[in-house]
């Protein structure tokens, strides 16, 4: 038998279980044995009843669930080498050497360099007479396959990650039950949503939910913002339209780089326009409820793909992941996506938005 475990770290998100049923059942179909890691890296260090082997009722009835059902947490001790020795010590232990890691760049990140450490922490384990020969021989290579699963849709190589069209709708619904109120009293609200780096989910809602006015990180407002968007806002109002929407993502900024907030919004509004300004921030709302049917699907496709990718892998090679690109679940090399991820950050951080966007449209 095959040693396969599946583990959802970071950031949950919805789709995450669907992947994970993937992963158990394709992997009990191609003959694995397969166990689930329990509250991510931290399971893995603390072994025990962390790792549980896996049947294929343990995933019946999961596929319609938020969040992750095994968990996620962030670990400090897997950043430390002695972590990452009992982590190692703990697959061995139960004979697993291929790994679907399910998580944000961090993770991905994490799990790449467990991999390139894999030979020093079997050959420091079995020197410390932690492990046997036999574990040892066994389990020499380590492959791994990471799926993105994060909201905000941040992560280079893949058109969409799993989560981000669960949150579009999370949104969508928070906004049209917003807008009936607005329309009764004729007010402006402002909506506060995640997105980090990334403009994404700010943009695509501000598109579906007909918004007068978007604030992404991508484009910083330039020093006359406060007048374009009253100019904006009046327009509308004298066109007879009798709400305002103002879609503000979580990372905007102006051309200097600082944020701009929601209450920063309303007061321009307010002291300007003399509107009922109103703000919702949308928050872990956002994270929650059931998955799309588009992440339902996403999640069964990109566990599926991984299981098969670890199967045809041969011991030599690098890790990927698995991307959605047009309608085609692909696999690419994991590190060079997470490395053009980070780059996006870099370059968001140094003011360079047009690099940054020219770095992710490229992926
Ligand atoms: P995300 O995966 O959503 O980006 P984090 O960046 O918090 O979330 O990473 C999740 C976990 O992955 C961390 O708590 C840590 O256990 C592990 N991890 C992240 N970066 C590294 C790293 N450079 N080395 C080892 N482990 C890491």
């Amino acid at each position: 038998d095959k040693g396969l475990a599946v583990f959802t770290s970071g950031g949950d998100a919805q789709g995450m279980n669907a992947a994970v049923r993937a992963v158990v059942r394709v992997g009990l179909y191609l003959g694995c044995k397969v166990y689930f890691i329990r509250e991510g890296y931290q399971g893995m260090v603390d072994g025990g009843e962390h790792i549980v082997e896996a049947n294929w009722s343990s995933v019946s009835c999961i596929i319609h669930k938020g969040g992750t059902i095994i968990g996620s947490a962030r670990c400090m001790d897997f950043k430390k080498r002695e972590g990452r020795l009992k982590a190692a010590q703990n697959l061995i232990e139960k004979g697993i050497n291929n790994l679907v890691v399910i998580g944000g760049d961090g993770s991905l990140t994490g799990a790449d360099l467990f991999r390139q450490e894999w030979g020093s922490l079997l050959d420091e384990l079995l020197k410390d007479g932690r492990i046997s020969k036999e574990g040892f021989e066994k389990n020499k290579n380590l492959k791994i396959v990471g799926l993105v699963g994060s909201i905000d849709n941040d992560f280079c190589g893949t058109d969409m990650t799993i989560g981000t069209d669960s949150a579009l709708h999370r949104i969508i619904e928070a906004i049209d039950a917003i807008v009936s109120t607005a329309y009764s009293h004729q007010r402006t609200f402002i909506m506060e949503v995640m997105g980090r780096h990334c403009g994404y989910l700010a943009i695509v809602v501000g598109l579906a939910a007909e918004a007068d006015y978007v604030f992404i990180p991508e484009e910083p407002v330039e020093n006359d913002w406060e007048t374009k968007i009253c100019e904006k806002l009046q327009l509308e109002r004298a066109s007879g339209q009798r709400l305002n929407i103002i879609i503000v993502s979580e990372g905007a900024i102006d051309r200097n780089g600082q944020p701009i907030t929601a209450e920063q919004v309303k007061n321009v509004v307010e002291k300007n326009l003399h509107q009922d300004t109103r703000i919702t921030v949308l928050g872990h709302v956002q994270r929650g409820g059931s998955p799309s049917a588009f992440d339902r699907v996403l999640g069964s496709r990109m566990g599926a793909e991984a299981v098969m990718a670890l199967m045809e892998a041969d011991d030599s090679a690098e890790p990927c992941v698995i991307s959605l690109d047009g309608n085609q679940a692909v696999r690419l090399p994991l590190m060079e996506c997470v490395k053009q991820t980070k780059e996006v950050a870099k370059a968001m951080e140094e003011k360079k938005w047009d690099r940054a966007v020219e770095l992710r449209g490229k992926s």
